[in-house]
């Protein structure tokens, strides 16, 4: 079993109910166990006339082949009505594979671990909540580390 770590985000209609409803609906895929990060508000990145996101990091343990987990948390996203616009656009939700394990892996579909993960604030600070001591296995820092000199200086809010 590896660690599988993900990150939800929404900007669209029920933020709150979409991250409830995706992690429910990954469970019922990746297993009951799984832990949730707090949820993090975060102004839109890349594109910025856009609402706020809501962000959490998710973690479960499991061993599937990497692009069947991508193949499940993209039918996530479209059970749960993610058109798909422009990139970095609008949506109700988005799943993005963090991490698995020491997984280190580069298809036209599927890099891991994330390749902006190091730079998003949005990204380490739910994740650092779940697993501070994780080593990253490319950048050979942990994600505390990573977090305590990310440059990203757009403000993330903790909500309750
Ligand atoms: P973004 O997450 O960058 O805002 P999308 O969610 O639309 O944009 O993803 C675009 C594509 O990124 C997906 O179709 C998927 O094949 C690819 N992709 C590559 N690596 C990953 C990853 N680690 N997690 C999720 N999607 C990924
Ligand atoms: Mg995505």
């Amino acid at each position: 079993m590896k660690p599988l770590f993900l990150l939800l985000g929404s900007n669209l209609g029920d933020r709150v109910s979409y991250l409830q409803e995706a992690y429910l609906q990954l469970s019922a895929i990746f297993g009951e166990s799984g832990q949730k990060s707090s949820m993090y508000e975060t102004a839109a990145w890349g594109v910025e006339d856009q609402p706020a996101f809501l962000n959490q990091a998710l973690l479960f343990h499991l061993d599937l082949p990497p692009l069947e987990i991508l193949a499940f948390t993209q039918q996530v996203e479209q059970d749960l009505g993610r058109e798909r616009k422009e990139r970095w656009g609008a949506r109700v939700i988005d799943i993005d594979i963090l991490l698995y394990g020491n997984t280190v892996l580069e298809t036209p579909t599927l890099t891991i671990p994330h390749p902006h993960l190091h730079q998003r604030r949005f990204t380490l600070a739910p994740l650092a909540e779940l697993a501070p001591e994780f080593d990253h296995p490319v950048l050979g820092q942990t994600i505390a580390q990573l977090l305590a000199v990310c440059p990203d200086t757009l403000p993330v809010r903790l909500i309750s």
